[in-house]
């Protein structure tokens, strides 16, 4: 076995041992936090101590979903890595011939779609086993399939529409393709994004304009008031699915349309709402979207400069058992990006508490924006209590678990910073 599939088979099993270590902290701590009294901080979050303990069982639930998750994707991800990348690459190729440029897109495309079927038990798991037994699942097999289909078609759609000009590049250009590939990226990025909520959104959940009436003229008010455009406030049918809720912003400029869950409008008052839109204009106010969109694509510039020298490298594909001849220039793209998912997933993963810092940072500064918008912390206080009640969400997670996957700081913690503030 060569070097570099041991140096990407350690990289694998140093990131599954990080994730089951995190993972097991963070059921320790919710094992001994369901068995004492509720803590003061906790308290406040829930109505009562039967909230609480449900909301706890409901995190040891989810943590145990993660541990057989994390044992299932470092087994699929060993076994890629050991030949089965290869050997997908080498059905498409008996299938397909090889060479094309769509072709190549293909059997990258084949690669992410063998991976997502394999994986879809542990979603499957989590939505009828977990998420059902503690109320929240609102979906029913039928539409769950559905949903997958779509999903599926999406992506692929996408997927080629982004793959093929990178293949295309490659095979042209075999010296700079990368930085056209990136090029390519950052405007599908850009036009994704901007997609979002005219084309996609609506293929998966059903908008309706939000009826009008008290509460859409006080959130339209509050918009004005902040100088934020936006073209509809919608609702969105998440209850069909998830008895979860949510906000969010879709689109840029003048296509910007402000979404609510249904599940959200049922259960927060009028000011309550109108604190959550505020929080979420404060995002918009701060630059955090778009500063988010510019620091992801100029984090993935070097990770396509590697793109670029790996392609300029078969011997590596060939070392993970692809199937390439001796006098090629230059590693087809259909293997290159599933080594280069392979490789970079396990070491990419040490970056999300940096991620995940910057992202609580910004919650912090919406917050403080909608208590200043808002005349004072107290709406989005109840409303973020009612919230996290509702989602059953621990209120004192584990701080290294926390660190790795809360992009959101805790309740206790925004409480303190909102009131603090003041
Ligand atoms: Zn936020």
């Amino acid at each position: 076995m060569s070097a570099v599939v041991i140096a990407v088979l350690l990289a694998i099993l140093i990131k599954s041992a990080g994730e089951i270590t995190l993972l097991s902290l963070s059921l320790a701590r919710v094992r001994t936090l369901r068995r004492g009294p509720i803590p003061p901080q906790a308290r406040e979050c829930f109505a009562d101590e039967d909230a609480f303990r449900k909301a706890m069982d409901y995190s040891a639930a989810k943590t145990r979903d993660g541990l057989l998750g994390e044992l299932w994707t470092g087994a699929l991800a060993i076994i890629m890595v050991l030949g089965g990348a290869a050997a997908l690459h080498g059905v498409m190729a008996s299938m397909f011939g090889s060479g094309g440029v769509w072709k190549e897109a293909l059997a990258a495309i084949v690669f992410f779609m063998t991976l997502g079927l394999l994986e879809a038990p542990i979603s499957l798991m989590s939505t009828f086993g977990t998420e059902t037994r503690f109320g929240f699942n609102r979906t029913n097999p039928g539409l769950w399939v559905i949903d997958q289909l779509k999903g599926l078609a999406v992506g692929v759609t996408l997927a080629f529409a982004l793959l093929t000009p990178c293949a295309w590049f490659l095979q042209k250009l075999p010296g700079t393709w990368w930085m056209f590939a990136w090029i390519a990226f950052v405007l599908f990025r850009f036009l994704a994004a901007g997609l979002l909520s005219v084309v996609l959104l609506p293929l998966f959940q059903k908008l309706t304009p939000l009826e009008d009436g008290p509460l859409k003229q006080g959130l339209l008010e509050l918009a004005r008031k902040a100088d934020f455009p936006a073209s509809a406030i919608l609702v969105m049918d998440g209850s069909r699915r998830s008895a979860h809720a949510n906000a969010f912003f879709a689109g840029f400029g003048r296509m910007r349309r402000i979404v609510l869950f249904d599940t959200l409008v049922a259960q927060l008052s009028r000011e309550e709402l109108e604190a959550v839109l505020a929080h979420e204009i404060g995002h918009w106010k701060r630059g955090h979207i778009l500063k988010g969109m510019v620091v992801s694509t100029l984090v993935a510039l070097p990770l396509f400069g590697l793109a670029g020298w790996i392609s300029a490298r078969p011997d590596l594909a060939v070392a993970f058992g692809y199937g390439i001849a001796p006098d090629a220039t230059h590693t087809p793209f259909g293997a290159l990006l599933p080594l280069l998912a392979l490789a970079l997933a396990p070491v990419l993963y040490w970056l999300s508490p940096l991620a995940n810092g910057i992202s609580r940072k910004h919650e912090f500064e919406a917050d403080a924006y909608a208590a200043g918008l808002t005349g004072g912390p107290d709406a989005l206080v109840r409303a973020l209590t009612k919230l996290y009640s509702a989602n059953s969400s621990n209120p004192l997670p584990h701080p290294a678990y926390a660190l790795f996957h809360h992009s959101h700081p805790s309740l206790p913690e925004r409480k303190a910073a909102l009131t603090t503030t003041r």
